[in-house]
Parts: structure tokens; C-alpha cells; sequence
């Protein structure tokens, strides 16, 4: 009696690339399924970060292959940059994806419904559309990718003029002349290369004693020498206070134990993200938070309640879109009643700074303070041909394998081309591989693809072709 009453079999709140993907994942399966969407499609990854970023990323790129042709031979007389023709490439790329999406979700059959969902209970949801008018909905079953926002940490001053966020910074029409970023983390080392490489004076202030402090300590120090050639990095400087002087702003921050100040006219707070959770409703349906405001689920993504499941950022698991969509697929497949072979748990992190940065499995600190025997087969891109081709010969490959087997334990890769060579080394991780097996794989020529080949050597032999 009440199945025919419901307007669908499951509910999807939030079409950013966890819940858009559950939503697909669902429909495609033949369940009935509406997707509630306050915003844009494609949530924050494609319209306010990921994507956007990258597009950005692309441009500052190709100005710096301009200014630096010379050396290859290419004479380029004059050029200068137009913000606003960047912003539309940038919005042109935004737009091609989210219209992507949004004919995908239409083709299989996805009612997506505009508007901001609250539950009123565990099986039914109100909708506030547009025009301000409210939806009542249920479903059987539901899915929460509501995603997350900037986090701003207490410090006097943040809410102040000319203080933004990562949001802001993908859409200067005019780049500051200089800006502090607050927060050495992903976002801060991403948007700081690149507004340092369109010419922007940057300073990064990081609270902890070294930028990227969760990567492997050699590749945080390689990426640093590097960065620090295009931007300033402060480490161990906590920024207490904000405050404005002469049209610029004035940030106070505290190391090694004085007082200490610096000017900008822009000032960027990127120090983590916080749970979208505020106006769910959730305490009307029994769903546990965590401590740290984070739903509360287990490993299929079911929180508490077992109807109702919650995948990508507002989990806290790992937040990175590509996560949020295996676990968008892994909650689809246990509402249609079926186990999901995806392995949640071997997430790579991609960074997208130069050098690239690209790491999965332990870090080198990890596995010593585990105590396990491991080796390390470690190659420079100096040494590959197709990065000296290319004019990148900073940075390495690092394989950690163990010490038995040959397992690969860990990989971590600064340098050319490291977010896209990462994915062999994935599938080598998931699938069991060892050393030995990625030495017996023939790698093509010229490729930088080689550089994991030879450090799988050094990790395997000791010793390797083109390094001695
Ligand atoms: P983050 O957690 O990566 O880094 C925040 C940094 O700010 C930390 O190193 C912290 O020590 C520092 N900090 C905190 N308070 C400070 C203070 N008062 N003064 C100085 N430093 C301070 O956070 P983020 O860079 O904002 O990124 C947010 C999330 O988005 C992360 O989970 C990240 O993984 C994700 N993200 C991923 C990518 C990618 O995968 N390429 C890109 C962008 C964002």
C-alpha cells in the first residue's frame, strides 16, 4: 500500500560527483530516481573547484610556456593576458561538463528537481523550489552527497573586505597585485602556483612546520624546492589576526615565538572544509554525526539509519571527487541489492601544482614507524628521456615495495605528467602486483611512464639501466 504512495525509489540530495554518479548508477538499474539539487549541477568539483581549477591551471601554463620558449627556439615577440577571455575559456570548460551531466542525468531517465531538500523523517523529504514554494517527497531509500564548504577558522578579521575564498579565486577579473594565502594545504598550493605563475606575488603561511604536511616527507621537500622558486612559503607561522591599512590588508602571524606581519591585497583563507550538513534535517531522521559534524556511516556508506546512506564529502572519509563517486557507485549497488567490488579504500591523491604531485599507499614515515621492512626504488626525471624532451626534469618516482614479496607498499611521484602515471600504479596496488611484475611490463618509449619502470628496477634489482 505505501510503495505506491512514494514518488520514487530513492532520493538523491546533492549532484555534485558523488551524488550525480549514485544517481546514474541507480537509474541505469531501473530504479526510480530523483535527484534534488539547490544550485548548480555538478556541485563543487565542477563548478567550483576541480574543473575550474584545472582550466585555470591550463592557461597559467600556457603563459609559462611563452615566457619561457626562448630556449626551445621559439621567439614570441609579444603577449600579454586577458582575464576576462581566461574567465570564459574557464566558464566555457564548466559549462561543456555541466551541460555533460545534466543531458546524461536526462538520457537515463533522472528527474533532477531544483531546489533544497530537508528530511522530515527517514522515508520523506521537503523541497523549498525556486519560487519558494515547498515539495513534499518520498522515496524508499536515500542517498546524501550534500558536500562540503570552506571551513573559516577563528581568526579576528576573516570576515573582512577583500578576504576570500577558494570560490573567489577561481573568478578574478583582475589578479591581486600580491596575496597571503593562509593554509599550505591542497587548495593553497594549487591556487597560490597559479596565480604566482600569471604574475601575482605570493606568500603562503602554513601553521605546521612543512606545506602538504600528509605527503611522503621527501616529496613534500622536493615539491617545496621547487615552489619555492615561484612563490614564498613561511612555515610554522600561525595567523592570528587580519586587519586592513591603506587599501591592503595587514596579516598578523605568530613564529618561533615574535609577532610578525605581512601586506597584500588579497588575503586567501584555504585551512580545510567543513561538513554541508546545516538545514538537512537530519535530526529528523536518526542519522549519527561524528564529532567533528561529519555523517557518521560504515563501509558500504549506510549511515545509521539503513535506509539512508551518505557518500563523498559530508562523510569525511576522504575528501577528493573521484572518492565521493566510487562511494556514489558502492551505495547504488547495495540499495539494488548487489556487493560492490570497488576498493574505497585505495583512494590516489592528485595534486595539481608544478611539479604535479601524485601519491597512493603508505609514505616512506609511515611504514618505518610501523616497522616494516620495505625497499626503495626511487628514479629521477632528469634521467627520462621524454621530461628532458619536454624541459621538466624536476622530480622523481618512489616506489616503496616490501621487502619479501615485492609488493608495492607505497608510490609517490613529483614531477611531469605524476597525476596521470599515478593510475598504473593504482591498478598495481589493487591488483597485488609486485615489483617484479612491473618490470616484466614493457613501458613504451619515449614516455615519462618509463621513469616507474626504472624506479620498480632500482626497487626490484637495486640497480637500473640509466642511472648508476
Ligand atoms: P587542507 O586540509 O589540505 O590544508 C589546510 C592547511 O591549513 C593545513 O596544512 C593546516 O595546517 C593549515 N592551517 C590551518 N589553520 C591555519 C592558520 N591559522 N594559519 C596558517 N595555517 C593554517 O585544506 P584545503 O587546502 O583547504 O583543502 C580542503 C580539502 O579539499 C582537502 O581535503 C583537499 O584534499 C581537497 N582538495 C583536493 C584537491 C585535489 O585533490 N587536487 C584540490 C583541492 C581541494
Amino acid at each position: 500500500m505505501e510503495r505506491s504512495k512514494k514518488d520514487a525509489d530513492v532520493i538523491v540530495i546533492g549532484a555534485g560527483p558523488g551524488g550525480y554518479v549514485a544517481a546514474m548508477k541507480l537509474a541505469m538499474n531501473g530504479k526510480k530516481t530523483i535527484l534534488v539539487e539547490r544550485d548548480k549541477v555538478g556541485g563543487t568539483c565542477l563548478n567550483r573547484g576541480c574543473i575550474p581549477t584545472k582550466a585555470l591551471i591550463h592557461c597559467a601554463e600556457v603563459l609559462d610556456t611563452v615566457k619561457n620558449s626562448e630556449k626551445t627556439g621559439i621567439l614570441v615577440d609579444s603577449f600579454s593576458v586577458d582575464m576576462k577571455k581566461v574567465n570564459a575559456y574557464k566558464d566555457s570548460v564548466v559549462k561543456k561538463l555541466t551541460g555533460g551531466v545534466s543531458y546524461l542525468l536526462n538520457k537515463r531517465g533522472v528527474t533532477v528537481i531544483n531546489g533544497k531538500a530537508k528530511f522530515l523523517g527517514p522515508k520523506e523529504i521537503e523541497v523549498v523550489l525556486p519560487d519558494g514554494k515547498k515539495q513534499k517527497l518520498s522515496a524508499d531509500s536515500f542517498v546524501i552527497a550534500s558536500g562540503s564548504q570552506s571551513a573559516m577558522p577563528p581568526i579576528r578579521g576573516i570576515d573582512g573586505k577583500n578576504v576570500i575564498t577558494s570560490t573567489e579565486a577561481l573568478d578574478f577579473s583582475r589578479l591581486p597585485k600580491s596575496l597571503v594565502i593562509i593554509g599550505g594545504g591542497v587548495i593553497g598550493m594549487e591556487i597560490g602556483s597559479t596565480c604566482a605563475k600569471f604574475g601575482t606575488e605570493v606568500t603562503v603561511l602554513e601553521a605546521l612546520p612543512a606545506v602538504l604536511p600528509m605527503l611522503d616527507r621527501e616529496v613534500a621537500s622536493e615539491f617545496a624546492r621547487s615552489a619555492g622558486r615561484l612563490m614564498e612559503i613561511v612555515t610554522a607561522a600561525r595567523v592570528e589576526e587580519i586587519s586592513d591599512a591603506d587599501q591592503m590588508k595587514t596579516v598578523i602571524y605568530h613564529m618561533e615565538g615574535s609577532r610578525k606581519e605581512i601586506r597584500a591585497e588579497k588575503v586567501l583563507v584555504c585551512v580545510g572544509r567543513k561538513p554541508d550538513t546545516a538545514g538537512l534535517g537530519l535530526e529528523n531522521t536518526g542519522v549519527r554525526i561524528t564529532d567533528r559534524g561529519y555523517i557518521s556511516v560504515d563501509e558500504n556508506c549506510r549511515t545509521s539509519v539503513k535506509n539512508i546512506y551518505a557518500v563523498g564529502d559530508v562523510n569525511g572519509k576522504t575528501l577528493l571527487a573521484h572518492a565521493a563517486s566510487a562511494q556514489g557507485i558502492l551505495a547504488a549497488e547495495k540499495i539494488c541489492g548487489r556487493d560492490c567490488g570497488i576498493n574505497t579504500h585505495l583512494i590516489p591523491s592528485c595534486i595539481y601544482t608544478k611539479p604535479e604531485i601524485a601519491c597512493i599507499g603508505k609514505t616512506e614515515e609511515e611504514l618505518k614507524k610501523e616497522g616494516r621492512s620495505y625497499r626503495v626504488g626511487r628514479f629521477p626525471l632528469s634521467a627520462n628521456g621524454k621530461a628532458l624532451a619536454m624541459g621538466e626534469t624536476d622530480g622523481f618516482v618512489k616506489l616503496l615495495t616490501g621487502e619479501k614479496y615485492g609488493e608495492i607498499l607505497g608510490a609517490h611521484i613529483v614531477g611531469a605528467r605524476a597525476t596521470d602515471l599515478i593510475g598504473e600504479l593504482v591498478l598495481a596496488m589493487n591488483t597485488e602486483c609486485t615489483a617484479e611484475e612491473i618490470v616484466n611490463t614493457v613501458h613504451a618509449h619515449p614516455t615519462v611512464s618509463e621513469a616507474v619502470f626504472e624506479a620498480a628496477e632500482m626497487a626490484y634489482f637495486g640497480q637500473t639501466v640509466h642511472i648508476v
